[in-house]
């Protein structure tokens, strides 16, 4: 039988993007395809097995409307998606996808079942990883065929030019796509970050809907 790896199941509110403020239930997968400088995920390595109809069951249990899954990268688990997600919608839960926006082939076979996008484009010089961009490119033009919007998570040393790329990239596909700028946090503090006017000027030039956004369940202080 598939089974996942789920570091925790919980409800709580989504702290992040344009449904900022939303009761959710979140479902985190273990496990990434990247490596962010700033990631806090990547160090967890507890994680609890489940079987879809165990997951299933669990989100019930939450009694929210709307189901997010998040990571690490929910996509590394498509095929036990497939299981998942169906049964879910019968019962009408919105799903919400959380993801880095890289796997463009894994987003395909789940695509039917998704409600909303949650997609990063990932800035070489705030993620100290390599560049990603044909990869955002060719995910964005496969995820714009649902609601979606792009978040890019900006650092001290966040450097205009990848601002600007992922600007194309966005203004490429549609430029009514909401952009999300989300200031890094670090352990629970988010970082101030200076030159945040100069990437909303850059933004906004080419796109409709540029928003600076900080993780708002970390000024909350819940989970
Ligand atoms: S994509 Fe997300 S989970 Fe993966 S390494 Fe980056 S911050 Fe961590």
């Amino acid at each position: 039988m598939l089974k996942a790896k789920i570091v925790e199941i919980f409800s709580s509110i989504q702290g992040e993007g344009s449904y900022l403020g939303q009761a959710q239930t979140f479902v985190r997968f273990y496990g990434c395809n990247l490596n962010c400088a700033f990631c806090d995920e990547q160090k967890k390595k507890r994680f609890e097995e489940y079987s879809a109809g165990e997951l299933v069951t669990a989100v019930i249990k939450k009694k929210n409307k709307v189901v997010s899954f998040t990571g690490g990268e929910p996509l590394l688990y498509a095929d036990f998606l497939k299981q998942v997600l169906p049964e879910l919608k019968k019962k009408g839960f919105v799903i919400y996808l959380e993801t880095n926006g890289t796997l463009k082939n894994k987003l395909l076979e789940i695509m039917d079942f998704l409600d909303i996008i949650s997609m990063d484009i990932k800035l070489p010089s705030s993620t100290k990883d390599r560049p990603l961009w044909k990869e955002h490119r060719d995910f964005l033009k496969e995820a714009a065929k649902k609601e979606v919007f792009v978040k890019s998570v900006i650092a001290k040393d966040t450097l205009l030019q990848d601002i600007k790329k992922a600007v194309a990239i966005i203004a490429g596909v549609n430029k009514r796509i909401f952009f999300i700028l989300q200031p890094v946090t670090i352990g629970d503090k988010i970082q101030k970050i200076k030159s945040y006017k100069r990437f909303m000027e850059e933004s906004g030039a080419k796109l409709d809907n540029v928003r600076f956004i900080p993780q708002a369940h970390k000024i909350l202080g819940v989970k």
